[in-house]
């Protein structure tokens, strides 16, 4: 499997502003796009509220998917925050993976500096190259 995903400058942007926005909990949601490109982002609610675990709202997950096969885009991969942690997979996070066939961006904190990281966890965790594109023009 070639480990790579691409996300726009902007989305990275909105990942960490939507993790620095809530430091008491896992924040989660989805990224949709095609193949390994993503191009838009789809927050969802941590129905936990804790800064340990997340489980994404069942009502708001089942929206968010319709909306990205409305959008003909497909699910590219799962992200969630880590707010006390580095932005790399817990023992929960691959023992409890739910979508095996989609990448998973976890932003961390490390330092007050929020950051992120891609991975695959089916099989062997493996890390993606996690490549920030620049932001199309006219979007
Ligand atoms: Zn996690």
């Amino acid at each position: 499997m070639p480990g790579v995903l691409r996300l726009p400058a902007r989305l990275l942007t909105d990942l960490r502003a939507h993790a620095a926005a809530r430091p008491d909990e896992e924040v989660c949601g989805l990224l949709a796009g095609h193949g390994d490109t993503v191009d838009a982002r789809l927050p969802v609610e941590n129905a936990l509220h804790s800064p340990q675990a997340y489980d994404m709202e069942p009502a708001a997950l089942i929206d968010a998917m319709r909306r990205i096969r409305e959008s003909g885009r497909e699910l590219v991969a799962i992200y969630h925050s880590h707010p006390h942690g580095e932005p790399r997979p817990s023992p929960t996070d691959v023992a409890e993976n739910r979508y095996p066939e989609a990448a998973h961006v976890i932003i961390g904190r490390k330092g007050g500096e929020w950051r992120a990281r891609a991975f695959r966890l089916e099989g062997e965790v493996a890390e993606l190259d996690l490549e920030v594109v620049p932001d199309a023009a006219g979007g």
